[in-house]
């Protein structure tokens, strides 16, 4: 059986996803204006009740006995708070964080240089930890452990390794793949969070602090309107207020209501669910033009004009995971959720639509 834990867009899905607004992966400038979004310390982190008091316990723990804490691996789909979460760590500690990727590392020896170069107590950020190439993998591993890493000087039959001490630092992995890290690289984090999708009061909340920081005023019931849209994620929720805070500058309003943020996000084409264009699309299919299903996914993204992985990575685990769909040995049907989503009645209203 497959144990991968898989969330978020697969590559071929990437570009369609990065042109949705209720993507869950950064889009345009996203990384710039996370940044001034994000809480430093771990009391800022908002939801996650469990997680923020195990990590609390892990630091508490590492700053009475002095020394750096154990490694620690960040697991869950984009956009709920790795990053951030690796930032208050070190923050917290008072150490430097040093921030790399699985992707940005090609060869081993790059990770083998920034490992040498790490201080004492450091933390090492490394994103989508389980892209990082096997040879890099093999490298951390024992640097994890022993805190050594060996050095190769020279090339061919000649070539030696001269292993090199290093400080002890800890490394923060953050992954939407738990699966696809291999067991060994696993065993070696002394503490492993999932994050979960945020329920609509946590995101609520969220959207309060962050409209305070961008000086937007929500008006009672507007956070509660955008938590709605925000598909449990926190990255969207931070995306689709700031157009909201567009709206709000280009229609000179002091203050935003309900109303407001349900006409702007309508412009995105987001309704009340979060769901978008392509997610309606592919219900719209499935009840309009085949019954309510079972559909093949081939025919499915036909259909509506998509690539089949696109449906199936890009549109199909939020409506899966809300109830508006099923995966069925026979294929996609669309739930009674669905239906009245669409504002339909199951099968007696579908001859009336043609
Ligand atoms: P990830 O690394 O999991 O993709 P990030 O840590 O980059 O996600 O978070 C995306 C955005 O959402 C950032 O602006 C961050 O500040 C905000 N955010 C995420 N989780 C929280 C949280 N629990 N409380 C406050 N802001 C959050």
């Amino acid at each position: 059986m497959n144990d991968e834990m898989t969330y978020g867009t697969s590559n071929t899905g990437a570009n369609e996803e990065s042109l949705r607004m209720v993507s869950s992966s950064p889009i345009g400038n996203e990384p710039v204006s996370d940044e001034e979004l994000r809480p430093h310390v771990l009391d800022g982190f908002i939801g996650q009740p469990r997680l923020k008091a195990q990590l609390q316990l892990f630091l508490d723990a590492a700053r009475k006995r002095d020394v750096p804490p154990d490694h620690i691996l960040l697991a869950g789909p984009p956009g709920l708070g790795k990053t951030t979460l690796a930032m208050i760590v070190a923050n917290e500690l008072e150490v430097p964080i040093r921030v790399t990727s699985g992707p940005a590392v090609q060869h081993a020896g790059d990770l083998a240089s920034i490992l040498s170069s790490l201080d004492t107590g450091e933390v090492l950020f490394i994103d989508e930890i389980h892209r990082l190439p096997r040879a890099a993998e093999e490298l951390l591993y024992i640097a994890m452990e022993d805190f050594r890493v060996d050095v190769m000087v020279g090339k061919g039959p000649g070539a030696s390794s001269i292993p090199l001490t290093l400080p002890r630092f800890t490394v923060i992995g953050a992954t939407t793949r738990e699966g696809m890290l291999p067991s060994p690289l696993r065993a070696r984090f002394g503490f492993t969070a999932h994050l979960d999708f945020y329920p609509h009061e946590e995101l609520e909340k969220l959207i309060e602090r962050s409209a305070n920081v961008l000086g937007v005023n929500l008006d009672d019931g507007s956070a509660h309107e955008l938590a709605l849209r925000s598909r449990g994620t926190p990255r969207i929720a931070n995306r689709l207020l700031r157009r909201v805070r567009d709206w709000a500058i280009v229609h000179d309003l002091i203050m935003v209501r309900p109303d407001d943020v349900k006409e702007a996000l309508a412009l995105y084409q987001i309704d009340s669910e979060g769901l978008d264009r392509l997610d309606l699309a592919v219900l719209n299919a499935i009840v309009r033009n085949f019954g309510g299903g079972p559909v093949g996914l081939n025919n499915l993204a036909a259909m509506v004009g998509e690539e089949s992985e696109t449906v199936e990575t890009v549109c199909e685990p939020y409506l899966v995971r809300e109830g508006f769909l099923m995966r069925t040995p026979k294929g996609r049907v669309a739930t009674e959720k669905a239906w009245q989503h669409l504002g339909l009645t199951p099968s007696s209203d579908v001859s009336k639509t043609f």
